[in-house]
């Protein structure tokens, strides 16, 4: 995010950076750049108002003013800009836009438009406004990236949410059992209350409540589709794919997981 100064009045020039990770509780007043995403729009008789997601600045509302089709499918959700924006003494307006990325191939298929829909439906409510999160956005692109290569939105989505929680500090381990610490080689589930996977013996405990899935099949799932490299994950995600045809427990856990995972973003 860059503060933009104006020179006699006219036009601007990016000047020093706003330290990341540090946002004053209120910005200066002035024009500001900052590339980003459209998370959410919401339109009004005379103006529209917007969260964008924006590098260093985090989940930023603003409002536009005047006709609505002026910044065309630049405040189309989904989209990623370079966004103009001004500081006034009590919000923040959005001035102008250039389109980086829209995702149109994304936009075709409707399983994909419903996930990057459904991840930038969580974003806009759970990214706390005056912090950057750009970790968080980083993934979003990448994630973005992975829709529109076609690959299944399941595995794209339990791995979205897997990487959210990492980047928050609360990615449970696939590796240590959260219940008593012994390595894990499988899983029947993930335990809220502990929060994380649980081994053969803990799970099996009474009183340890369970979700997620009850066999080493869908934890090696799950564990392939969060905790592999991108090129690794792009490559191995058709056999996996294929693993589900047709098994619609498998299905049903990792859809399970994921909305666990989803339970452990809420800020407190
Ligand atoms: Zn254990």
């Amino acid at each position: 995010m860059e503060k933009v100064r104006r020179r006699g009045g006219k036009g601007g020039i990016p000047t020093g950076l706003i330290p990341l990770g540090i946002i004053p509780d209120r910005l200066s007043q002035g024009d500001y750049r900052a590339v980003g995403v459209v998370l959410k729009r919401k339109e009004a008789p005379k103006s529209r108002e917007c969260i964008l997601f924006l590098r260093g600045l985090g989940a930023v509302q603003v409002v536009s003013p005047g006709e609505k089709n002026r910044f065309g499918g630049g405040t189309e959700p989904m989209t990623w800009g370079n966004f103009a924006l001004y500081q006034s003494t009590h919000r923040m307006y959005l001035k102008g836009v250039d389109i980086v990325e829209d995702f149109l191939p994304l936009r075709r298929s409707r399983r994909s438009l419903s996930l990057a829909v459904k991840w930038c439906g969580k974003l806009a409510a759970r990214l706390p406004s005056g912090h950057e999160n750009d970790g968080v956005l980083r993934l979003l692109w990448g994630s973005m990236k992975n829709v529109s290569l076609g690959l299944s939105p399941l595995l794209l989505d339990v791995r979205f949410a897997w990487r959210w929680c990492g980047v928050w500090g609360v990615a449970p381990s696939m590796d240590f059992c959260s219940g008593c610490g012994a390595s894990l080689e499988s899983s029947r589930g993930v335990c809220a209350s502990q929060g994380g996977f649980l081994c053969e013996d803990c799970s099996g405990r009474e009183g340890a409540a369970r979700r997620g899935f009850a066999g080493a099949e869908a934890f090696a799932a799950v564990k392939a589709a969060c905790v592999s490299p991108r090129d690794v994950f792009i490559r191995e995600s058709s056999k996996l794919d294929d693993m589900l045809s047709g098994r619609d427990d498998l299905k049903s856990q990792l859809e399970e997981t994921a909305s666990l995972f989803y339970s452990f973003l809420v800020l407190v």
